[in-house]
């Protein structure tokens, strides 16, 4: 039904974990060749072996920091380098540690807008020159329904930087329009990920309660929809999101789904 994303270039932020791992698999899975990047060595390396090892296109690790705009503009050059270009960049890396406002630190609300969205201005600004030479440059943010759609106590930062993406991309995606590149984000509910395991049983049990589909969202859930966004069937969406939540944003309480 689509044309074939085999052999194009793909850098994922955060990709040695969770959502962008899965993103990873699902473009590696397509034959596309995947840069995957994180902090932590051992984990992306891990990581980028076990999805190459599984038959479709290469996957590479690359150590670095999307709050550093030398970390991305680095994390790009070896994309380039390694695949000959750039044509897909998801801007995934993310971080949501919880903290009520009364208690919240600046260094605290830094790390968090500096990762979730200094992060996506840092990642699409170095890949901007290559995303233009590709053709169908794509840019696909990993956001969130909370910020942009719904509201978590402890979670103000986060849900600005979320929703902030969402501010980010609206008007990235006008100026990138006449260099072909379109720009649209993912909003996952709640995914089954290494970090949404740190939060607990019991948050991960009130969650399931809170979904009409009664399940937490997968990896690959969230990987369909960014694929789709990445195709030439895709290229006319720009600026648009994509809810993925098992319906969760809908109902108005827990007897609403009854
Ligand atoms: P995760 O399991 O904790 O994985 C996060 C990934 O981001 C890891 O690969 C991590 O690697 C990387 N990362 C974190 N900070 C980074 C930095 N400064 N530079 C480069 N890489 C960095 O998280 P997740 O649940 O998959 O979440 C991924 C994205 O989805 C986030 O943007 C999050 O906001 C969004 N999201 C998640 C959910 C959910 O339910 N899981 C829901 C909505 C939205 P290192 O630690 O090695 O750097």
């Amino acid at each position: 039904m689509f044309t074939s994303i085999s052999g194009r270039s793909v850098l994922v932020t955060g990709g040695s974990k969770g959502i962008g791992k899965g993103l990873a698999a699902g473009f590696a899975g397509e034959g596309a060749q995947v840069l995957i990047v994180g902090r932590d060595r051992e984990a992306g390396e891990q990581a980028a072996a076990e999805l190459s090892g599984k038959g479709g296109g290469p996957v590479t690790f690359f150590q670095g920091d999307v709050s550093s705009a030398e970390s991305c503009a680095a994390a790009v050059a070896a994309a380039e380098d390694q695949h000959g270009g750039l044509d897909v960049v998801c801007c995934n890396a993310g971080i949501f540690p919880s903290a009520r406002l009364a208690e919240m630190t600046p260094e605290g609300l830094e790390e968090v807008l500096g990762i979730n969205l200094k992060g996506t201005f840092f990642t699409v600004q170095a890949a901007l020159p290559a995303l233009e030479r590709s053709g169908h440059g794509r840019v696909i943010l990993t956001s969130s329904i909370t910020g942009p759609i719904t509201g978590f106590s402890g979670w103000t930062h986060y849900g600005a930087s979320k929703a902030g993406q969402l501010g980010f991309m609206r008007s990235a995606a006008l100026e990138l329009a006449k260099r072909g590149i379109t720009v649209n984000a993912v909003l996952p509910g709640n995914v089954m990920t290494e970090g949404l395991a740190d939060m607990g049983a019991d948050y991960i049990a009130t969650m399931e309660a809170s979904i009409p589909l009664k399940h937490l969202g997968s990896i690959e859930d969230i990987a369909n929809a960014a694929l789709f966004l990445a195709t030439d069937e895709a290229a006319y969406i720009t600026a648009q999101t994509i809810v993925i939540d098992g319906g969760q944003i809908v109902p108005e309480s827990l007897e609403a789904m009854d």
